[in-house]
């Protein structure tokens, strides 16, 4: 009898209480798959409207992978030949906003990086073609433009990528107009003030 009258109460506040947590559980689960549907659907639409890269474009790509690995970017490399989703074409995302760079975009936060035709077109060489790479996996790790560009033009001696052999490339012209576009206190050095300081 005792033992009835205390077990009583205690089994109506759970009645009360366990529904509601039950609910609320539903609630966050059901959040947990609705989330995950719709970013899965996001990356699949990424993908059914671009194209993948052709077999000689993977094969030039991974060689500027080995080279970024090469110079010390160890965690570069990795993420962009584990991680990133490499496309030959504009998906529906990059048709949409449109993109500045003319050799390459990446969809961050899904890590689809498009190379586009000039940048098998116009990049000089494995190294050109890496420092494209290494731009482009700072936005894939979460960089905006100003932190990209920085990233490479710091590290650009590392890549073997440096003035004097390659001053005369399209790709380092465009590349050294953006950064002084961005960043232009990195090009405030010398006696007249205007060479660059990372040279
Ligand atoms: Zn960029």
């Amino acid at each position: 009898m005792a033992t009835a009258q205390v077990q009583g109460p205690r089994s109506a506040a759970e009645n009360r209480v366990m529904p509601s947590q039950r609910g609320f559980l539903r609630s966050l689960r059901w959040i947990a798959l609705t989330t995950l549907t719709i970013v899965a659907l996001a990356f699949c639409s990424l993908f059914v409207t671009s194209d993948p890269l052709t077999r000689d474009q993977q094969q030039l790509v991974t060689e500027a992978i080995a080279l970024v690995e090469r110079s010390g970017f160890g965690r570069e490399a990795t993420v962009l030949r584990r991680v990133v989703f490499f496309r030959s074409t504009d998906n529906w995302w990059n048709t949409h906003v449109g993109h500045q760079n003319a050799y390459a975009a990446t969809n961050y936060p899904f890590a689809v990086v498009t190379l586009y035709p000039a940048f098998f077109r116009f990049s000089s060489d494995a190294t050109e073609r890496a420092a494209i790479l290494l731009h482009e996996v700072q936005h894939v790790l979460g960089s905006d433009e100003r932190l990209a560009l920085q990233r490479v033009w710091l590290d650009k001696q590392r890549l073997g990528w440096t003035a004097g052999r390659y001053s005369h490339t399209r790709v380092w012209k465009n590349t050294r107009e953006s950064t002084i576009a961005a960043i232009p206190g990195l090009f405030q050095c010398g006696l007249d003030g205007q060479t660059d300081c990372v040279e």
